[in-house]
């Protein structure tokens, strides 16, 4: 039987934290009896530096329950680097590992087929949502639109998957050799390139408190995930130059012709300004980027575990 590890990172999460823990314990309780873990198997509880009592709810736990252990950040670094720091810390005593949210949308009781299908040979096994009714319109399309997106820019990330998917020992220490500060985990997983396969699952509503991904995080996102895996964005750059030098050319002539010279210098210089303000922001954020990577500060600092 193999030692599975439940990776749940947690910020703010005091309100959801006692129901998931009571589902998970009985939920990994029936896997320990149906034979899918062993006694050894644990959900690991990471607060990713939470401001409310999330981290002493936590510790009582790990006391309480023995199903428990939780590891404390020393700051907020943001679910997919405390997810990092909970995989790497389960990569340790674990033979595969299950990460999922604190406020279980994704729902638990697929966990069986997962570890399934890691008992077949699978290294990597990825949840993919059936449909998305329970999210805002909103949150559908702008999701949807970004997998496309992804997809034309030439990123291999797998469909309506998130983050919820179970990691082998293996492909664990492989994930441990991609040191990158921005870290867009769905998007390194598929380059580690073992044997992997698909479990299908139905979206719930957040049970209790609010999502901790409002827009702004989002698109912040969006932009990590593409500008960490694609130069494509940099490229397009130089071919909107390439346009506008073309357009402007045929502009400059054709106002020559028709001698109104004042409007058409006033509309280039304004529209080229934006232009290149505009690329210049696209550079700038992979300057930035480097920036971030050269410097390699450590993505996380594990500050309490509670075995
Ligand atoms: N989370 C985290 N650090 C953060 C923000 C979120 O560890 O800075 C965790 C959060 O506790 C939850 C998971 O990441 O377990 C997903 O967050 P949430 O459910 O708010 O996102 P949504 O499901 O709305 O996209
Ligand atoms: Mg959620």
């Amino acid at each position: 039987m193999p030692t599975v590890y439940f990776v749940i990172p947690c910020y703010n999460e005091e309100e959801v934290l006692p129901e998931t823990v009571r589902r998970l314990t009985e939920k990994i309780n029936g896997m320990i009896a149906s034979g899918r873990a062993d006694r050894k198997s644990r959900m690991l509880l990471v607060d990713d530096g939470s401001r409310d009592k999330t981290w002493e709810l936590i510790s009582r736990f790990s006391e309480e329950n023995e199903l428990v252990s939780g590891i404390k950040l020393a700051h907020n670094r943001g679910h997919q680097n405390a997810l990092l720091a909970g995989l790497m810390t389960a990569k340790e005593s674990c033979d595969c590992a299950i990460s999922l949210d604190a406020d279980l949308q994704d729902d638990i009781e697929v966990l069986d087929q997962f570890v399934d299908k890691f008992m077949e040979g699978c290294d990597v096994v990825y949840g993919v949502r059936n449909k998305r009714e329970t999210d805002t319109f909103f949150k559908r399309t702008t999701a949807l639109g970004f997998y496309k997106f992804m997809a034309a820019l030439g990123v291999d990330v797998v469909y309506n998957h998130a983050d919820y998917r179970l990691m082998s020992r293996r492909a664990l220490e492989a994930l441990s050799e991609y040191k990158e500060t921005n870290l867009f985990l769905r998007g390194i997983v598929p380059l580690i390139g073992y044997r992997s396969d698909y479990v299908y699952y139905d979206r719930h509503e957040r049970f209790a408190g609010e999502s901790k991904y409002p827009l702004k995080k989002m698109i912040a996102f969006a932009w990590d995930g593409i500008t960490s895996f694609s130069v494509k964005p940099l490229r397009m750059i130089a071919g909107l130059g390439a346009v506008l030098c073309l357009v402007s050319l045929i502009g400059v002539i054709r106002a020559l012709v028709v001698r109104s010279f004042i409007t058409a210098g006033f509309c280039g210089v304004w529209f080229l300004g934006g232009v290149q303000l505009l690329c210049l922001g696209v550079v700038g954020g992979y300057i930035g980027k480097i920036y971030g990577e050269v410097k390699a500060r450590p993505r996380f600092k594990i500050e309490e575990y509670k075995k």
